[in-house]
């Protein structure tokens, strides 16, 4: 066997089959280029080759049988080698996932000093466009260069530098690659103004968790192809984050571009596409006009793009775009001192527990309470949760915030149950990002056990739009937690897009109905049938009716008519301090 194969041969068996890394890193140069398949994966010396392998064997576990193996070997010099391997590979039957698929490594070799060592390794799924022509073209690669063996070089090195602006799965530009073309065009001696533009699909994880990734994958892809079709030669566009595109566009006023963001919108996926996904895929823009685009970072536009879609969050306004405001940058800034504040808040217990009550509307008891948190600052402020919970949510904060609350609450439970008074179930807020994590409920639980509190005195509260979001997690996550002996109610029916029959799915014991589902209903026929359906899908599907945000008699006596179970609003009371809600409800029953 050629010397060259019997090398390619040990690299690809050690790297797929034995996922011996150790002699793989013996046959690397320390200057070795090594590209793989995924967005990250590419190497620029042995000692990065070393770090990615360690990560490839986190992510595959065991190793791969090869079913199929070819290697085509040129020697373009004496010293140099150029080995294109086709191997088709499976993950072991051992393994939980199934994977089959053909890998095709250009691998170039390198003889120092009598003893080859491989330079440089670009590991690529074939393109079937491309036929089965080797990755290299030694012989276009021969034109304009001294020698073979630089040519080889500089082809891996050109390689590199597009894998590293590009972004694999849609092939457009990534922020790299869209930073160094924006430079480009705004240093072009007649460059018009400039717009910078970040959009983001909305529903991206609705789409991903309804269609399955490979179809979110194909949005991406479409909407990357439709972007290119859109920008204009001296324009540029990129995806730059999982569901973000950017997009640097002439400006020719705020009409034109208006009209020019509509196209868009009605273009963004190709038709089959949108056809076989049964709705519409649309997204929310933040756009960024720069005074003075030659003396301002890239990046920094980008961000201001970036505020700008976000100021969308909170309005209700997603499917439109936004211009960036400096009042923007001062927001977040506030936003980031907030943020700085909370940990050690948390630790002085600035923020308290306060509890709203449930009655039941038949009997005006009280049947149970949801916990809400008030901020209370050192100056005497007392912030309301919607000027910091969307906040902690944005920042990951809000898990260890939920546990913070989680505690406050056991903790007064626990000091009330030893005073020998009665309390009904509290309902507590969960946010949507503990379902990421495998070990929550049995973090949840031991803390509700801590304090030696029965199950049933807590009720988990998620909204609606996480049970569509993360289906799946969370009916995994209802399993368990009422295995436990906990309730789980879904918060804010009414202003997501669960529908009406997939309620008896969802396995909640507690429906709570949105206050915007009451809104108008005096005098709107339609409210009145949705709030009506409503409460009887919960009935049929046993789970309690709760409405909250009741105000009024009338709202009241309404619900009593169609037969809801509970209500929650400042009909009855606003959320209450800890003590004086014990002292209104607890101590006089
Ligand atoms: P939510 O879970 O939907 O809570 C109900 C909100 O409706 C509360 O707002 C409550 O004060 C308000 N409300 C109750 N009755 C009425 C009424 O009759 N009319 C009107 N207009 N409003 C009423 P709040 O306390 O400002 O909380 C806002 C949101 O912040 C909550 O919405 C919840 O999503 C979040 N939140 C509050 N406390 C916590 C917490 O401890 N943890 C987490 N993760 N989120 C929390
Ligand atoms: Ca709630
Ligand atoms: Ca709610």
């Amino acid at each position: 066997m050629d010397e060259l194969e019997r090398l390619a041969r040990e690299l690809t068996h050690s790297y797929f089959v034995r996922r011996d890394y150790a002699s793989l890193e013996g046959m690397l140069s320390p200057a070795i280029t090594w590209i793989g398949t995924g967005r990250k994966e590419i190497c620029r010396s042995a000692e990065q080759a070393a770090e990615f392998f360690v990560q490839q064997q986190q992510v595959y576990g065991g190793g791969f049988a090869i079913e199929d193996e070819q290697y085509h070997v040129s020697r373009p010099a004496p010293d140099l080698g150029v080995v294109l391997a086709i191997v088709a590979v499976a993950s072991n039957p051992s393994c939980d996932f199934f994977i089959r698929m053909q890998a095709r490594l250009s691998i170039v070799l390198h003889r120092q000093k009598g003893r080859w060592q491989v330079v440089h390794v670009h590991n690529s799924a074939p393109c079937q466009e491309q036929g089965d022509l080797p990755y290299i073209n030694m012989q276009a690669a021969k034109k304009g260069y001294a020698s073979l063996e630089l040519a080889a070089q500089s082809m891996a090195e050109q390689r590199v530098d597009e894998a590293s602006l590009h972004e694999p799965l849609t092939g457009i530009l990534n922020m790299e690659g869209f930073t160094r073309r924006a430079d480009e065009l705004r240093r072009e001696e007649a460059a018009p103004q400039y717009v910078f533009i970040k959009f983001g699909i909305n529903r991206f994880r609705y789409v991903n968790q309804t269609c399955g990734f490979s179809t979110g994958d194909e949005v991406l892809r479409s909407i990357a192809q439709n972007l290119q079709c859109f920008c204009g030669p001296d324009e540029a566009c990129a995806r730059v984050e999982k569901d973000i595109f950017a997009m640097m566009l002439r400006f020719e006023g705020r009409e034109r571009l208006a009209e020019r963001m509509g196209s868009l919108r009605r273009c963004l996926v190709s038709e089959e596409l949108r056809r076989r996904i049964g709705f519409e895929i649309s997204f929310t823009a933040g756009l960024y006009l720069p005074r003075d685009i030659r003396h301002e970072e890239i990046k920094h536009m980008l961000d201001k793009a970036l505020l700008a879609m976000e100021s969308s969050k909170g309005t209700g306004r997603k499917n439109t775009m936004f211009y960036y405001e400096p009042h923007m940058s001062e927001q977040k800034f506030l936003e980031e001192q907030t943020l700085e504040q909370a940990g050690p808040a948390l630790e002085r217990r600035e923020l308290r527990l306060y509890l709203q009550p449930q009655v039941e509307l038949e009997s005006g008891r009280l049947v149970g309470a949801e916990a809400l948190v008030r901020w209370h600052k050192p100056d005497g402020r007392v912030v309301q949760p919607g000027d910091f919970i969307p906040l902690f949510e944005r920042s990951e904060f809000i898990l260890k915030f939920d546990f913070y609350m989680l505690e406050e609450l056991c903790r007064q439970v626990r000091a009330w149950l030893d005073r020998g008074l009665k309390v009904p179930p509290v309902s507590i807020n969960q946010s949507r990002l503990h379902l990421r994590s495998a070990a929550y409920l049995s973090e949840f639980s031991a803390v509700v056990d801590r304090y030696a509190l029965p199950h049933s005195a807590i009720i988990f509260e998620l909204t609606e739009s996480t049970f569509v979001e993360y289906g799946a997690e969370t009916m995994a996550l209802a399993r368990q937690l009422h295995k436990q002996g906990f309730g789980l109610a879904m918060d804010d029916f009414g202003t997501g897009y669960a529908s009406l029959n997939s309620l008896s799915r969802l396995s909640a014991d507690i429906l709570k109905i949105d206050r915007g589902l009451l809104e108008g209903f005096e005098n709107n026929q339609r409210t009145r049938v949705v709030l009506k359906k409503v409460v009887e899908m919960a009935r049929e599907t046993e789970m309690i009716s709760v409405c909250e945000g009741v105000e009024t008699k009338e709202q009241e006596e309404y619900l009593k008519e169609l037969g809801c179970d509970w209500a929650q609003g400042f009909l009855y009371a606003q959320p209450l301090p800890a003590d004086m809600f014990a002292h209104t409800y607890l101590e006089r029953r």
